[in-house]
């Protein structure tokens, strides 16, 4: 029976049948008898009765098998050995993959005893091919191969059988299969090593690495990758590679680099607009606000010109701009100490879009036109640079000099910049100057007494300042060698001494104390002389008038008091309810300028004569009862040149309007107090006659609120507050009654210094536009004027304090009208009612009470001017007084008509509300944040007002009660009962 020719027809039915494993790619093939073909050149041994190769076409495709089948012959050892299989330096460890067949020994019949069913595999490593030299012995066993299926007639079963050959280590090697007696046929070898494929894992490339065991037989192979391209990481990366080809374990981790994002497995450049600063995992980012559009691959956007990025600011952040300058930048000495003052200002407008801001205030001292720094002495609480609040109290200032203070607004990105958001401000310390005495004058005499009266320096504050007289008779004085006088010390600029001798010179002295220092001023020298004893009257008088008779004198007297009565003074004998603590008895000393026949005589006295070529009119301010307001330059020779406001008169006046005209100026001269408007003086000798006074940078004070809503604090307003009282103390002190205090009458200075002004005498019957005609026959501003004074004209100091009440509620609500949008008719009814206006909006509570105070019934109950002076003062030291804030009832403090509108319908638009509680200005910011219905608006809670950009504190709680109030709507009057 021919085994050979059965088993080649079985074969082929294997191959067709056969499932060819494709390749996996970590498996590298050394050796493949398929892939070969029939040029294998395989070695038999021996040549002849061995193994045999065997050919097949299968659809069109030559197959090869090898087979051996001499089961019948006895001691069979037949070597089949491949050609030289070239080793992969490092793989040490190959693996055999054979498919094969093995006939079942029982299928032959009885002499096949001898018959097989395994064979063996063996290995022999060699440093180079040594052809077709075989000698069995070099070769050492592997492994036995015994089928796990033997093969039957009809019933063909291949076995895949892989092996492993370790320990490799010559350049390569051959394989050899010994038959020794089977009945087989291999027609699949293949030799193959393992590896683990290139990778890249976490942005990390490994190369492909042959599955080996490590060192020390480690099951794992330690491996070191590299980053990817734009990819960095702080340690080598690594991973294991298994002796199976696995990669585990991966040590390390790569990143992007700035600029690159990981997009797969590679780092991408950031798209142009984008960025990446830093060395991540994170994806670029669009380039924040403020910047430059970027190019490709960009670690940062560039800022815009004028914009800044901070070194501790994040490139993700917004590029911020510079702060423009602090705001109402003031300097108050009041209340303080010698040598000492305080700086306060108002946060800059614009922060640049930061929150960092901090102020530097630099001091320099000016004398002349040289400043120099302040140097090291001066101290400043709590610092002179990166201060967080906004005021600064500096001390050992020194009391004689001028300085110039500049407070920057900084913010984290003002180190960048060299422009400087500053304010400046000057200021002389007032109240340690020591003041001068001019103007030493004869106000009234008879013979035993003498009236004089003085005036001290502009710089000077009168009321804090008292005064020393000295005085003797002259031929007294000229007589002896040494001087007596009798010294007396005075708290008013203004004196009558009497029990002197009639017709006697007398020599007088004058020098001003300053309150702090009791330092004196130069003194003014005048003589004096008292009028002859009575009995001589007519004499004196005849000389006087020019030789008059007597009865035409008293006729006059007669025909002046009677005028006096029924004028316009503003004085009454029982007006003057301030009691003094003077230990001479107080003088009238305002003078009423009816008083003088020819009131020309009046402004003589009061008013010194400036010449027009001195005066130059630059631009009209305002307009006057009696012509334009100009701002203009007064340069006297001799004197430092100054702003002042020039008054005219316009053409085609009567004399009768030119004397009311410069009666405003014969009341004003009479004045010298830091809070009352200073006169510089009259142009009276030329055609058009002028008021000349100090120039007041920021205009009527009701006007500059209203333009400043929200931004001062009540720190600051109280301290206006206490100007004006002081310039009232005074003018009560003088027995003189203002009739229209109202913050339209306040003027207000670069310095924010509060002077009280409009002193004309027929001002409040013609000029004021408030003047109402009353019953009685006279024009009053109402809103402003005690019940008293409407009813029946009783004009009093007491007056003055229930108008100063309604300038306070001015000053605390920032310019509002006083009484809102109610009739004048109205507001009478409403006072005789007991209804009293209610607190403004975050009005300190004590202030509100000295409101209440002002505006009580019983005029004899209200405080006085010197009362209210104390307690404002005393606020200012303890300013955490200011703290407590009165109740505040939305409803009533914003104009109601237009909250809901008088007739109750709700607004058409968010811009007509915005426009009734007068915040127009951020129209913008609600369109642009979408709240564009009034539905939207009550939605809104103060944080969502914040982030539309309304920052002021004035304007925020403006807004927010505001929608308060249209939430809670009831009527106007009745909530502000007092
Ligand atoms: P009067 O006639 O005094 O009411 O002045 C009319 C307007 O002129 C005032 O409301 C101010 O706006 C302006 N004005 C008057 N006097 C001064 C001043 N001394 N400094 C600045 N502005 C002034």
């Amino acid at each position: 029976m021919d085994y050979r020719r059965i088993k080649r027809i079985l074969f082929v039915n294997v191959f067709m049948n056969c499932v060819f494993i494709s390749l996996q790619d970590k498996e590298k093939v050394l050796l493949d008898m398929v892939e070969s073909g029939g040029e294998l050149g395989w070695l038999t041994w021996p040549d002849q009765n061995g193994w045999e190769i065997a050919q097949q076409a299968v659809n069109g495709t030559l197959l090869y098998s090898y087979f051996v089948c001499n089961v019948e012959a006895r001691e069979q050892d037949n070597w089949l050995r491949t050609t030289f299989i070239q080793r992969h330096p490092t793989a040490t460890r190959v693996f055999v993959e054979m498919r094969f067949l093995v006939r079942d020994c029982n299928s032959f019949n009885a002499h096949s005893l001898t018959c097989k069913e395994t064979f063996n595999l063996y290995a022999s490593e060699a440093d180079a091919d040594i052809g077709t030299s075989f000698r069995k012995g070099q070769f050492r066993k592997v492994a036995t191969i015994a089928p796990d299926e033997i093969s039957r007639v009809g019933n063909m079963r291949v076995n895949i059988e892989t092996k492993v050959v370790e320990n490799l280590s010559r350049k390569g090697f051959y394989l050899a299969f010994q038959d020794i007696g089977a009945c087989v046929a291999i027609y699949s070898v293949r030799v193959y090593y393992k590896t683990c494929p290139a990778t890249v894992k976490s942005l990390a490339a490994f190369p492909e690495t042959v599955a080996v065991a490590g060192g020390e037989n480690q099951a794992l192979r330690e491996v070191v990758g590299a980053c990817v391209e734009n990819a960095e990481s702080e340690d080598q990366p690594r991973i294991y590679c298994t002796v199976d080809g696995e990669w585990v374990v991966p040590v390390g981790q790569c990143q992007c680099s700035p600029g690159y994002e990981a997009v797969d497995d590679t780092c991408q450049e950031c798209k142009p607009d984008f960025f990446k600063a830093s060395v991540s995992n994170e994806a670029c980012e669009p380039c924040p606000k403020n910047t430059h559009p970027s190019g490709p691959a960009a670690v940062s956007c560039p800022c815009l010109e004028g914009f800044y990025r901070a070194p501790e600011d994040p490139m993700t952040s917004a590029c911020s701009g510079l702060p423009s300058p602090p705001k109402t930048l003031t300097a108050t000495t009041a209340q303080m100490a010698i040598g000492k003052l305080e700086l306060s200002w108002s946060p800059p407008g614009d922060t640049g879009g930061r929150s960092d801001i901090t102020y530097n205030v630099v001091c320099e001292r000016c004398e002349g036109s040289v400043c120099l720094p302040c140097g090291d002495k001066v101290r400043y609480e709590p610092s002179n640079t990166d201060i967080k609040e906004t005021s600064v109290i500096i001390s050992e200032l020194e009391p004689h000099l001028n300085y110039t203070f500049t407070v920057e607004a900084r913010n984290g990105v003002s180190q960048l910049s060299s422009r400087r958001a500053t304010s400046t401000i000057s200021t002389a310390l007032h109240y340690t100057d020591p003041p001068s005495v001019t103007g030493m004058r004869l106000v009234g005499r008879s013979s035993t007494s003498l009236s004089l009266s003085w005036s001290v320096s502009r710089r000077a504050n009168p009321s804090t300042i008292r005064y020393k007289l000295m005085y003797c008779e002259k031929e007294k004085d000229e007589a002896k060698t040494g001087k007596t006088y009798t010294v007396l010390v005075l708290e008013k600029n203004i004196v009558e001494i009497s029990h002197l001798s009639p017709s006697t010179v007398y020599l007088f002295q004058v020098q001003a104390l300053s309150p702090e220092s009791n330092v004196g001023s130069n003194s003014v020298e005048e003589e004096f002389s008292t009028l002859p004893e009575v009995g001589s009257t007519a004499v004196i008088l005849g000389a006087v008038a020019g030789g008059g008779a007597i009865l035409l004198i008293v006729l006059v007297v007669l025909l002046l008091r009677k005028r006096r009565k029924n004028s316009h003074t503003r004085q009454g004998p029982e007006d003057a309810y301030f009691s003094s603590s003077e230990q001479l008895k107080p003088l009238k000393t305002y003078v009423d300028p009816h008083t003088y026949e020819d009131p020309n005589t009046a402004v003589l006295k009061f008013a010194s004569e400036i010449h027009p070529s001195h005066i130059t009119k630059q631009k009209v301010i305002g307009a006057g009862e009696f012509g334009e307001v100009f701002r203009g330059i007064l340069k006297v020779p001799g004197r430092k040149e100054a702003a002042v406001a020039i008054k005219t008169l316009k053409p085609g006046y009567t004399e009768k309007q030119r004397q009311d005209f410069l009666s405003e100026a014969s009341i004003m001269g009479q004045f010298s107090h830091q809070n009352i408007i200073r006169l510089e003086g009259v142009v009276t000798k030329f055609k058009h006659a002028m008021i000349i006074t100090e120039y007041m940078e920021n205009g009527a004070l009701d006007k500059y609120l209203r333009d400043h809503d929200g931004e001062m604090s009540s720190f600051q307003l109280v301290g206006m507050l206490r100007g004006i009282a002081a310039g009232m103390k005074y003018l009560s002190d003088m027995s003189y009654v203002h009739r229209d205090l109202a913050a339209r009458n306040i003027l207000v200075n670069s310095n924010l210094e509060c002077k009280v002004s409009d002193f004309g005498l027929s001002r409040v019957l013609e000029d004021d536009p408030e003047g109402t005609y009353t019953t009685s026959g006279g024009k009053i501003p109402i809103r402003w004027t005690a019940p008293e004074a409407i009813a029946y004209r009783k004009f009093t100091s007491a007056s003055d304090v229930w108008s100063f009440g309604i300038v306070m509620w001015e000053v605390m609500a920032f310019g509002e009208r006083p009484y809102w949008d109610m009739s004048n008719h109205e507001v009478m009814k409403a006072i005789n009612e007991a209804f009293r206006l209610p607190a403004p909006m975050d009005c300190p509570s004590a202030v509100y009470q000295l409101m209440l105070q002002c505006w009580l019934q019983d005029r004899s109950k209200r405080p006085r001017f010197q009362d209210i002076l104390s307690l404002l003062d005393k606020l200012l030291k303890s300013p955490d007084s200011l703290k407590t804030i009165a109740d505040f009832d939305p409803r009533v403090s914003i104009r109601l008509p237009s909250t809901s509108g008088s007739d109750g319908s709700p607004f058409r638009s968010v811009s007509e509300w915005l426009e009734s509680i007068k915040m127009s200005q951020y129209s913008e910011n609600f369109s642009m944040a979408g709240i564009v219905s009034m539905e939207q608006v009550l939605q809104m809670k103060s944080e969502d007002i914040r982030n539309i950009g309304v920052r002021l504190p004035g304007h925020l709680k403006r807004i927010a009660y505001s929608i308060l109030g249209l939430k809670d709507q009831t009527s106007t009057l009745s909530v502000f009962a007092v």
